[in-house]
């Protein structure tokens, strides 16, 4: 199965992309680990992302391609993948389709993840990730113990992204309606748009995708 999730930051693309791993037991691609990564390994291409990615500008087209161009290449992308915050814009979902007609591999799905503007606010600026084991909370939604108790320490060394800063979070929404909002009607044209709602826990997300893919999914050209 090949799709794409597409939302706005905060949306809940990365915490439904792992259920879908488990699930399906095909990759999650997303642009924006790799590219935290990167700038996390200090390379060349991460001293080139930084800038736009703490700015919540979008890293330039040619970068973001180039990389994955080289992660769709990779075996286990042969069975099937899920995009996670690619494609951004128009361009880069033009060259997608270019790279999988290439393949020979076309999307099943594009799956969107509709959430209204003041809990994607509320859901990216609470948001907290604990450096020991990598879970994410939320100061708004999870409780006190949760936010307190780490399963592999003493307790949670609790970071935000420095992303998920008040002022950064304004213009990442801002890139999104400007930039990546207009991928739903690209998708509608195409016939591959699947709206989920995504203000629920993540379960009930997590089944209205899977009936959303059901029955997407057509065996490799
Ligand atoms: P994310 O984790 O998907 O919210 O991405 C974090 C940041 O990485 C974004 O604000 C952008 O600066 C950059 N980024 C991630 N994916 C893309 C992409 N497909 N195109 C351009 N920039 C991206």
């Amino acid at each position: 199965m090949r799709i794409v999730l597409l939302g706005a930051p905060g949306s809940g693309k990365g915490t439904q992309s792992q259920r879908l791993v488990k699930a399906y037991g095909i990759p999650q691609i997303s642009t924006g680990d790799l590219l935290r990564e990167a700038v996390a390994k200090n390379t060349e291409l991460g001293r080139r992302a930084k800038a736009a990615m703490d700015a919540g500008k979008l890293v330039d087209d040619a970068t973001v391609l180039g990389m994955i161009r080289e992660r769709l290449s990779r075996p286990d992308a042969a069975t099937g993948f899920i995009l996670d915050g690619f494609p951004r814009n128009i361009p880069q979902a033009d060259a997608l389709e270019a790279m999988l007609r290439e393949l020979g591999t076309p999307l099943d799905a594009v799956v969107l993840l509709n959430l209204d503007l003041g809990i994607l606010f509320k859901r990216l600026s609470g948001r907290r990730i604990c450096e020991v084991c990598g879970q994410v909370f939320n100061t708004y939604f999870s409780t006190a113990q949760e936010l307190a108790h780490c399963a592999k320490g003493p307790e949670h060394k609790l970071i935000q992204r420095p992303d998920d800063k008040e002022d950064v979070i304004g213009k990442r929404l801002e890139v999104y309606e400007a930039q990546t909002k207009p991928l739903i009607q690209h998708y509608t044209e195409l016939k591959l748009l699947r709206v989920v709602d995504a203000d629920a826990d993540v379960e009930t997300v997590f089944n209205a995708i899977q009936r959303a893919v059901q029955g997407a999914s057509k065996p490799s050209a």
